[in-house]
């Protein structure tokens, strides 16, 4: 997501009522966790794009995550996402003439140095670097990701509405959503494109559904709040130099809206039953939390929330896969 599910920074706490947010310039990308909250674990109270692709991928994923807050290792991949992020964000602070590609390159290592200052821990990506080769590698990688977005957008010819915009929402049936969105721009016409920067490369076809499904929500989250359906979501595939663009309609979004709420009642259920089954896939081998998760021979902690039994003939949340 990656992402927005790539970045490091989707790392979510705190509490917030405000239905739309800023974050600001530079500013980090810290929201609501789904389930955070000071104090112990706590029931998930809202759903946000990155988690439910957790849950989809593995209810156990999203438990350990939501749930249980486990700590992951900090992903270099991630990291440079969020630097890429933030070289993207900032640079429309400045005037449109001055938006130029080597202006762009030159903010990667600032970027980094002010990520580092607010997060210390990201210093152990590059403990084992002592010549500095590894870092030097690694900001080059980043300082072609954000040239490459020049061949893609014009920044000179963009004056975006909104900029790393937390968005949030209450659907009628209580189910709370909410999200950060990159870029919102707003023609002349008052029409609304959601624009979306992904670091890694454009998914092959038969994929794409997923990427989509994020814009979806955004979408969605813009529309509930009292909006117009947005005109246009646009993916800007920095990894591969890729465009894709979708033009939802309000047929779309009642359909996204009711996978999200299946999707709620699968993790409500859960979360009363502590049925949280792992999912195993190729994608295991990204997850941190193998030493916790049966299908490789680990233990999850002890369930911190209290349990019910579950409803005779209720769905066994292990099969709503294809949610
Ligand atoms: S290792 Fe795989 S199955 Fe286990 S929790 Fe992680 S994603 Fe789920």
């Amino acid at each position: 997501m990656g992402t927005s599910s790539e970045r490091a920074e989707a790392a979510r706490q705190g509490g917030h009522s405000a239905q739309l947010t800023a974050g600001g310039p530079g500013a980090p990308r810290m929201a609501p966790e789904d389930g955070r909250a000071a104090g112990g674990a706590q029931p998930p109270v809202a759903l946000s794009p990155s988690r439910a692709s957790d849950f989809q991928q593995c209810p156990l994923l999203y438990r350990f995550r939501v749930i249980d807050k486990l700590p992951e290792k900090p992903s270099a991949a991630a990291t440079r996402g969020t630097v890429v992020h933030a070289v993207l964000e900032r640079l429309f602070d400045a005037p449109a003439a001055e938006r130029t590609a080597p202006g762009a390159r030159a903010m990667v290592p600032g970027e980094w140095e002010k990520l580092l200052a607010r997060r210390p821990e990201l210093a152990e990506l590059f403990a084992d670097d002592a010549d500095g080769e590894r870092l030097s590698a690694w900001l080059a990688e980043a300082e072609a990701l954000v040239e490459r977005w020049f061949s893609l957008e014009d920044p000179t010819r963009l004056e975006p509405a909104e900029r790393e915009l937390y968005v949030e929402t209450v659907l009628e049936s209580g189910l709370q959503l909410r999200g950060f969105i990159d870029r919102v721009d707003i023609a002349p016409t008052g029409e609304v494109r959601i624009v979306d920067y992904k670091t890694g490369k454009a998914p092959r076809p038969q994929f794409a559904e997923g990427a989509l499904f994020q814009m979806k929500f955004y979408a969605l989250v813009m529309w509930r709040r009292g909006g117009a359906v947005p005109r246009r979501l646009q993916l800007v595939y920095l990894g591969s130099g890729d465009v894709v663009t979708y033009d939802p309609t309000e047929a779309d979004l009642r359909g996204v809206e009711r996978k999200l709420l299946a999707l709620w009642e699968a993790i409500q259920l859960a979360t009363r039953t502590g049925d949280w089954r792992p999912r195993p896939t190729k994608l295991c081998g990204w997850c941190d939390h193998q030493a916790h998760c049966p299908e490789f021979g680990g233990t999850p902690p002890v369930y911190p929330l209290q349990v019910r039994p579950a409803e005779p003939g209720g769905e066994p949340q292990g099969r709503m896969g294809a949610i």
